[in-house]
């Protein structure tokens, strides 16, 4: 990440600190470097005039022994600054150190470090090194080593947070399933995104060190053979200064630079703490001193209204995101917003309580919760609001999870009561009350299922009895099954704690499926909205009719998947008439120079200028096409006649030992055997923890099997030695199921897609010439315009885009591909499912396709396998398993992917409101 890109995320209050801060810390630095030059006369050395007042030859006088003071000051700079930079050198280099070691290798290693970092930051830091430079000697190498052996404790034990939760990221896991060494993933995948909490760190020790160093020599116990502004401060306390009129010239100036120091490390450290948490700080809303805010206008019904937004608009450095949007979530109602990815819709959902990121600046026309006008509260009162009044649940539960604390004591916290126990207590409760077992009250989020943190979220964000839950994308990444417990558990919490719920997804038929009312956005603009079932019944807008085709159902077993065609539009780069009208069919007239506003059709409000449209007459050619064009059944033919074994399972029996003492071993997968042929398309299904990632991490040999044996591309895992594995791991390549994840953010493109050229030790411009092959395969072109693109700044399509490119240049001959399309919209998931395709044809691989989608697998697989428990419960051909299922678990998964409803694996009937499997 370039110095500008920091420069941006940073508010302007910060940046005006930032830069006063470096010009202090420049002003030390000038007088410490350039102190031959200031000073006429050595520091210590006497003139024979003791106690002379300031002159042009002392230009700050001279002490009771005749030195010269203003050569104190500016060689004092030097002391000051060497100790400071080196100690915090040494304190953050220890501690990053112990911090990488302790997070990746976790365990007991984890265990001892923790520990001896716990004794440190209990002892008495300010005697022990005192005590221990009486010891020692009082050199500075001596006092610069004490202050580093007590300092380095902190950074340790936050760096490590960091680590743990590093380590668990998607494109960590991927470079370790490149067969990327540790060493590489530590440098390259993590210490690279700790580097603005690790220079704050650096910055705070830094001016502890100072603090500390001037400290020991004003006590009299720093080494007498340097002068420096402590032993200034010290020679002038015994010389009687404060009883003279000296004191001006001799304590004041060394006063005054020691503050300007340690002040200008504070601000400049302040500015990497907010790189580091950019929450800290504003509330984005445009400040109400700027303009006059138009009054809300009066509500005709004020009681029937929770939350009234009106024209609501969201900038973000330039472009506008949110564009004049209106919304209601009536009391008693659930409200569904739905829209692509990049459509608005999470941005509008976290502006209503002022959380949109930096530097976001929001402007309504009314933002009422209640009898509350939002716009008028200013930092505090948006603080005061937030969880009391509205909560939100947030995307991507794992990012919000603290890896060190247990789910117990993060509900605790957020249950903010004055009492510990009580706090404690009421988190119990609140985890039961969000159906999470007794038994994993006190796990940590890495031994939680993707459902089980879900619920542990809610639970946060229940814990103050809101009056009003913004639930965004709630259910993104969950199976079939899992996703209608979220939905109930919400539906019941809701029900039971009197708060109305406006729900965020990308899936429509899913929120439609649960919402009173539902709301339509796309390029920022709300295009259609009413009550959900006219909306679903009769879409009025082309995007909605478009994207309810787009959702793979039952009838996908048979038809195919209408993908709506082309992207969401760039906020920057939005056309000037109606947002749709590149992907819009019935696009013509004014539709490209006008935009459309809201207006009444049939019953609900629609922003086209041709509604209503006839639906049935939409939809482009588009990746469906491609999609047919590289179906399954046309690549393997072969396959099943190939008598080479890919993977192959044979009596396989996994268990994870309980993470700590006491809890019970998990079983992830019992007694399977699984065949795959070379050339093979074969989709593994089952509900969260029945075991398809199990089967993938032992494809890649991340896992070995507690029992039986695992023949990968012809050769048994057993006591394959780490590079012989590594060696093996190359030829195979993992598609991760979040591509925010997978991919490091702060790389580029060529750099993401080139990594297993790189990891395999090829040239640079072998390296250039397949990367840019492999963009140009996967449709990312120009190629030049991504090559240099950090994945940050990618859509989650081209990601996962870039995701295959990678796949592509490794050239493996096994492809597992571990939910791609879950965390995408539904208009996305068959794009990337055709390129899926493709890059498996052009290879001629083998492909694995993990997932909950069962039309998916239908569309890309020849057989499909059933999972349930750790067992196989049905392995079939992918139309004869949909068309006429055998066994229960099969038809459960196919009735829950249609209504919901689902029976456990032996046909009997279960609470969805119950609590997910646990296990991983
Ligand atoms: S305004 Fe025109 S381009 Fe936009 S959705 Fe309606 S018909 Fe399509």
């Amino acid at each position: 990440m370039g110095l500008s890109r920091y420069r941006e995320q940073l508010r302007p209050s910060t940046k005006v600190l930032a830069v006063a801060g470096l010009l202090m810390l420049l002003l030390v630095l000038g007088a410490a470097v350039f102190a031959d030059l200031l000073a006429a006369h050595p520091p210590d050395r006497s003139t024979g005039l003791p106690y002379e007042a300031p002159s042009s030859e002392h230009l700050l006088g001279t002490d009771d022994l005749g030195r010269d003071l203003w050569s104190q000051l500016v060689y004092g700079a030097r002391v000051s600054l060497w100790v400071g930079l080196v100690a915090a050198v040494v304190a953050t280099v220890v501690g990053a150190a112990a911090a990488l070691v302790a997070g990746w290798h976790r365990g007991w290693v984890d265990a001892v470090i923790m520990r001896v970092v716990d004794l440190t930051l209990s002892l008495p830091f300010l005697v022990l090194v005192l005590v221990l430079a009486a010891y020692f000697g009082r050199g500075l190498d001596v006092l610069i080593v004490l202050i580093a052996g007590v300092l380095w404790a902190r950074p340790a034990r936050l760096l490590r947070g960091q680590v743990l939760k590093i380590r668990e990221f998607g494109h960590t896991e991927a470079a370790h399933a490149m067969g990327a060494g540790s060493t590489r993933i530590m440098t390259v995948h993590i210490l690279w995104r700790l580097v603005p909490l690790l220079v704050s760190q650096f910055v705070r020790a830094a001016a502890v060190a100072v603090i500390v160093q001037s400290g020991v020599a004003f006590l009299g116990l720093g080494d007498p053979g340097r002068i420096s502004w402590g032993s200034t401060l010290y020679f002038a306390n015994n010389g009687s200064a404060i009883l003279t009129d000296a004191w001006l010239w001799w304590i004041v100036p060394p006063g005054v630079a020691l503050t300007v120091l340690i002040v200008g490390l504070a601000f400049v450290g302040f500015a990497f703490e907010e790189l580091a948490d950019p929450q800290l700080g504003g509330h984005g809303w445009r400040p109400p001193s700027r303009r006059r805010l138009p009054e809300a206008v009066p509500d005709p019904c004020p009681p029937e209204v929770r939350l009234d937004v009106r024209a609501m608009s969201v900038d973000f450095d330039g472009a506008t995101v949110v564009r004049e949007a209106d919304l209601r979530v009536g009391r008693g109602r659930v409200l569904g917003l739905v829209g692509e990815s990049g459509s608005g819709k999470s941005t509008l959902g976290v502006s209503v309580p002022g959380l949109v990121p930096h530097p976001g600046v929001i402007r309504a026309e009314a933002v009422m919760l209640g009898d509350i006008d939002l716009r008028r509260l200013g930092r505090q009162g948006l603080e005061r609001i937030r969880g009391r009044d509205v909560a939100i649940v947030p995307q991507a539960a794992m990012s919000v999870l603290d890896p060190t604390m247990t789910v117990l004591d993060q509900v605790a916290e957020s249950a903010a009561l004055a009492s510990v126990a009580a706090a404690a207590e009421r988190a119990g409760d609140l985890l039961s009350e969000v159906g999470l077992p007794l038994d994993r009250h006190r796990a940590f989020p890495h031994e939680l299922s993707g459902g089980q943190r879900q619920r542990v979220v809610i639970a946060m964000a229940v814990a103050n009895r809101p009056e009003l839950l913004i639930a965004d994308e709630p259910t993104t990444g969950l199976d079939v099954v899992t996703q209608q417990a979220i939905l109930d558990l919400l539906d019941d919490l809701r029900r039971r704690l009197d708060f109305d719920l406006w729900l965020i997804s990308h899936d429509l038929p899913l929120v439609a499926s649960r919402a009173d009312d539902l709301v339509v956005m796309y390029g920022g603009r709300v295009v259609e909205s009413g009550p959900a079932r006219a909306v679903i019944s009769r879409p009025q807008h082309p995007y909605t009719a478009m994207l309810l085709g787009a959702f793979p159902s039952l009838g996908a077993v048979t038809a195919r998947l209408r993908p709506v065609p082309g992207e969401v539009p760039d906020p920057k780069e939005l056309p000037p008439g109606c947002a749709f009208a590149p992907r819009c069919p019935h696009s013509r007239g004014d539709c490209d120079s006008v935009v459309p506003v809201e207006r009444p059709v049939q019953g609900v409000m629609v922003a086209c200028h041709h509604a209503p449209v006839d639906s049935s007459s939409g939809g482009l050619p588009g990746p469906e096409d491609d999609l047919a064009a590289a179906s399954p059944s046309s690549a393997s033919t072969t396959a099943r006649e190939a008598r080479q074994m890919a993977l192959r399972l044979d009596d396989v029996r996994v268990v994870y030992p309980g993470r700590r003492r006491g809890r019970p071993d998990v079983t992830a997968l019992d007694g399977v055997s699984l065949e795959i042929g070379a050339g093979e398309s074969v989709a593994i299904i089952g509900r969260s923890a029945a075991g398809k990632s199990t089967i993938a991490r032992l494809a890649l040999g991340l896992a070995r099997p507690t029992s039986g044996s695992v023949e990968l591309l012809g050769k048994g895992t057993a006591g394959l030695s780490r590079r012989h594995l590594s060696a093996l791991r190359r030829r195979v390549q993992m598609v991760f199921q979040d591509p925010y994840e997978s991919l490091h953010p702060n790389m580029t493109v060529a750099g993401l897609v080139g990594e297993p050229l790189a990891i395999a030790g090829r040239g640079r411009h072998e390296r250039a010439a397949r990367v840019a092959e492999a963009l140009q395969l996967l449709g990312l072109v120009p190629v030049e315009r991504f090559l240099n693109r950090h994945a940050g700044t990618l859509s989650g399509g081209q990601r996962q885009r870039v995701a295959l490119a990678r796949t592509l240049v490794a050239s493996p001959q096994l492809i597992v591909a571990d939910e791609p399309a879950s965390m995408l919209d539904a208009s996305l998931r068959a794009t990337v499912a055709a390129h899926l395709l493709a890059v498996r044809e052009t290879l001629g691989a083998t492909l694995v396709f993990i997932t909950h989608d069962i039309s998916l697998a239908r569309l890309v697989a020849d057989r499909i396998v059933v999972l349930c428990e750790g067992r196989i419960v049905e392995d079939a051909p992918a139309v004869r398993l949909l068309t006429t299922p055998e066994h229960a678990e099969t038809q459960a998964l196919i009735d829950a992917a249609v209504r919901g409803q689902v029976s456990d694996c032996e046909g009997v009937a279960i609470d969805n409101s119950a609590t997910d499997r646990s296990g991983r």
